[in-house]
Formats: C-alpha cells, sequence, structure tokens
C-alpha cells in the first residue's frame, strides 16, 4: 500500500504487516529486510520499508502500574493519548512528551523525543527505565542502563534501526491537577527571545512560536509560552472539586487537501503576522487545560493536509548554545528572504543530554515547515549549510529528504551507529527507506 509519514512525502509502495503477536513477528524479523512503524507520525521515511513495515499498533497492552514510583510498563504500540486518559485522572501526566498525543510509546523511545521541558528533565528516554527488544535473532532481550546497556544506548533515538521495541517500563510524574498555569510573554526580536528563554531557564515547560516571516528588525519576534502544572490550591473553587476534568475540546477535521494557489507568501505572512498579534494581546498568566497547552494541533484532525497534495517537509536543528543566535538568525533570515515562512516555526531551548545517537544536545532548536516545492528543497539545503556551519546537527525523526552527506557531516555518531549495526548484521534485518537514504 502506499505509505508515508505525517509530511505525506515522500510516498512510496509498501509491503505492510500487523503481527498479532511476538511468534509472528519472530517469523517477520527471520524474514528480514523490516522497520516497525507506530502511529505514523514522524515527518518524513523513518517508519516506511517497502519490504516490509511492521505496523506494532496490535501490541498495545497496558501492563502494569505501581503508584509508588509512577512506573508504567506497557506495551509498545500503546498510544500515548491512551495513557494519559487512564493515568490523568488517577494525578499521574507523562514526564516527557513530544506536540503530539498521537504516537505511540515505541516510536516515542525510537526517536527519543523531547518535550518543552528537556531544558529541565531531558528526553523521554531520561524516564524509561528498561525496554524489551527483539533483535536480528527473533530473540528477546531485556535493556537497561545496567543491562545489555550497549542495546539500550543505541535503541534510545536509534529509530527502530537496533531491531523492535515490545515492551517498556517508564516512569510518569505526579501532578495534582489536569491545568497548566501559561505565562504569555511577546518579544520584539531574535535576542530577546533568547533572553526570555535564559532568564526563565526554571520554567518547567518552555517554547516560542516564532513569527519566521517577519525580517529586519523583527527578525525571530515570537510568543514565548511557559507552564508550570497547577497544583490544586493554585485552581478557582470550581475548578478544585474536579482538578483532573477539563472541558471536551472540539475536534476539527480538515476535510480536503488545501489547494496549492492558496498556500503563497502573502496568506502564510498573513498566518503568522495574525498568530503573533494575537498572541500579543492574550499576553500575560491564564490557566489553560493539558490539552491545549500541550497539544493544540491535535485539535484541527488531519492539518497535514493543509499544506496540499505534495505533502510537506519539515526542517529541525540543533544549535549548539555557544553559537545558536548567529546560526538561528541566519537560519530566519534565509527563511524570510526566501518568502517562504512557514505556517509553524517552533524554537525551545534543549538542555545538556549525553546520548549514543539521540537528537538533543544542549542549544537551540528550531523547527519549520515547508510546503514540498523546487524552491522549498533549494531553502531547505541552505538552511542544511546554515546549520552544519553552526555545528548543528538534525532530528531523524522530522526528516525525509536529507542526502546521506549531510547527516554524515554533521553528525560523526552516524557513521559510528552505521558501523556498529553493520558489525552486527542489523542492517540487513533492519532498515527503513531513510536508513537507505541516510547510508545508517
Ligand atoms: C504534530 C507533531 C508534533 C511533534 N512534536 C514533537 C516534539 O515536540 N518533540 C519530538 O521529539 N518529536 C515530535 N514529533 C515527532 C514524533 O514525536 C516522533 O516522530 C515519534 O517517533 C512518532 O511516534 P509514532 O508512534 O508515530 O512513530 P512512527 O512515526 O510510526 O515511527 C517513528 C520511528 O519510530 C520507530 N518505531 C516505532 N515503533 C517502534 C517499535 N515498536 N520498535 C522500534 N522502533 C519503532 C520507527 O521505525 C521510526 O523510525 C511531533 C510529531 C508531530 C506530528
Amino acid at each position: 500500500m502506499i505509505l508515508s509519514g505525517w509530511g505525506r512525502f515522500p510516498r512510496q509502495d509498501c509491503r505492510v504487516t500487523r503481527p498479532r503477536g511476538e511468534a509472528g513477528l519472530k517469523d517477520l524479523v527471520a524474514a528480514g529486510g523490516l522497520i516497525a512503524r507506530g502511529n505514523g507520525r514522524a515527518y518524513g521515511d523513518s517508519a516506511l520499508s517497502r519490504r516490509n513495515t511492521v505496523d506494532m499498533r496490535g501490541f498495545n497492552r497496558l501492563l502494569a502500574f505501581d503508584p509508588e514510583s509512577g512506573r508504567l510498563t506497557a506495551e509498545a504500540g500503546v498510544l500515548l493519548q491512551d495513557v494519559i486518559s487512564v493515568f490523568l485522572p488517577r494525578g499521574w501526566f507523562p514526564a516527557v512528551t513530544p506536540g503530539t498525543k498521537y504516537v505511540t510509546l515505541g516510536g516515542m523511545i525510537a526517536a527519543d523525543v523531547h518535550g518543552k521541558n528537556h531544558h529541565k528533565d531531558g528526553s523521554f528516554g531520561a524516564f524509561v527505565d528498561w525496554i524489551d527488544v527483539m533483535g536480528r535473532d527473533g530473540e528477546v532481550r531485556r535493556c537497561s542502563r545496567d543491562r545489555e546497556a550497549e542495546l539500550f544506548g543505541w535503541t534510545l533515538g536509534g529509530m527502530g534501526l537496533t531491531g523492535v521495541i515490545l515492551r517498556a517500563a517508564f516512569r510518569l510524574r505526579p501532578v495534582d491537577s489536569a491545568w497548566i498555569r501559561q505565562t504569555a510573554i511577546p518579544t520584539a526580536n531574535l535576542a530577546e527571545t533568547m533572553k526570555c528563554f535564559s532568564d526563565h531557564r526554571t520554567a518547567t515547560y518552555a517554547v516560542a512560536w516564532v513569527d519566521c516571516l517577519a525580517g529586519g528588525g523583527g527578525l525571530g519576534r515570537s510568543l514565548v509560552l511557559l507552564g508550570e502544572h497547577a497544583r490544586r490550591e493554585e485552581l478557582p473553587a470550581k475548578k478544585r472539586q474536579a482538578p483532573y476534568a477539563v472541558p471536551a475540546r472540539r475536534r476539527l477535521s480538515l476535510p480536503f487537501e488545501v489547494p496549492d494557489f492558496l498556500l503563497n507568501s502573502l496568506t502564510l505572512r498573513a498566518f503568522n503576522t495574525f498568530y503573533y498579534h494575537r498572541g500579543r494581546q492574550g499576553a500575560g498568566e491564564r490557566l489553560v487545560d493539558w490539552d491545549s497547552f500541550f497539544y493544540p494541533l491535535d485539535s484541527l484532525l488531519g492539518w497535514n493536509r493543509i499544506y496540499g497534495r505534495r505533502g510537506f517537509a519539515q526542517f529541525q536543528c540543533v544549535l549548539p548554545l555557544e553559537r545558536s543566535q548567529a546560526g538561528l538568525s541566519a537560519l530566519l533570515e534565509a527563511t524570510s528572504r526566501a518568502g517562504r515562512g512557514s505556517f509553524l516555526a517552533v524554537l525551545k531551548r534543549l538542555g545538556r543530554q549525553e546520548s549514543r545517537i539521540s537528537f538533543p544536545m544542549e542549544g537551540y532548536t528550531l523547527a519549520l515547515d515547508f510546503p514540498i516545492s523546487p524552491g522549498a528543497q533549494r531553502l531547505l539545503a541552505e538552511l542544511d549549510r546554515i546549520a552544519i556551519d553552526h555545528g548543528g546537527r538534525f532530528y531523524l525523526a522530522k526528516d525525509g529528504r536529507m542526502p546521506a552527506q549531510t547527516l554524515h557531516r554533521a553528525d560523526p555518531r552516524a557513521e559510528i551507529f552505521r558501523a556498529r549495526r553493520e558489525g552486527l548484521g542489523l542492517a540487513e534485518v533492519f532498515a527503513s527507506a531513510q536508513s537507505e537514504r541516510l547510508r545508517l
């Protein structure tokens, strides 16, 4: 069947299988050439294999929970939204979450996702105690920081290329309510935006929506959102009665693809300007429910169709702290100059992280979306160059188009990973369209 990631680019004709249990999965592993797929929320081709894309959503049981430590054991195909709907009413929330709840645990571990709290808490992997991984011989190995530590280390962020994750034990965080105390701070330019992150380093959550079409003195103007889990006593009396209840959000669904002619620099500029000014008006502190704070995009189901039939690519890099300001200015200038701003431009400050292959490093990460076109491809290549010149690296969960040499120039760990996979005979068994394109 024709399959793609969330960006709907590239699309490939893939054989898809849905094993029922471990025995079925073992047979598929023996045949080789497979990649595990969670809920398809990676943007590009990391969960695509022409030979065999293994849909893991059938492995979806919650297995055990320890209310003392908040440790949940669950199968890899469980959706994050199911974890939230079962555990938030009991006072627990994911310690790290990406910007959508429609991801599986396997996908979160394979991409070692980061949230708006990376600067404080690190990536999802920091909360994973162990994982069960099916290797090339069909055996399932339990690995952790003390046991099979190599396999554990390469599997976090390893994009499914070390084996199939079957189960995981990970810790949730206790929360007192389903509400977030959000503070919105508009900034006038990049220097102010970065200063705002720096001044609020102790905030639990921090993210900026950048108006990526503003140039000149307004380059990098943003709306910075900070957040803290609200304690019960901070809620108004009415909400305190039922602190985990929030109003149901209306879900809109995009019923058709937006025609390409509507996606031009004028509509993008109008959207960015509107978003920025609306944000300015809403500046200050208010209570928002967890769903609106963490997952604003999830309320518009199928919004990936907004970019038209050709699909879109997301560019996401992280730049080391000391070179972030120069690098971000150059990235935003190139974007603004090309008149190809994206609907979404998200900036976060990441904290320190030592990992074998996971994406984060201490610095700033910028994510931009571009509808696919020859002009966008040229701009993306320019953004790649700028990121590399500033010591940056790229997020594989967002990539669907980088040339192999770009990745290998940016990230020396890629060659170590490749050699390791080859040495262990993993490359012929676990392979995605992305691993082949990027020579991993
Ligand atoms: C709106 C939106 C916002 C996002 N925000 C963020 C964010 O803030 N931070 C962030 O870090 N990411 C973010 N992402 C990216 C997303 O979190 C990751 O791509 C995640 O991996 C998707 O999970 P999935 O279950 O859909 O996996 P898929 O897209 O199906 O697969 C992604 C990767 O995981 C591997 N994989 C999946 N299941 C398994 C398994 N059982 N065993 C082994 N490998 C497996 C696949 O092989 C593939 O390499 C966002 C994505 C979207 C669409």
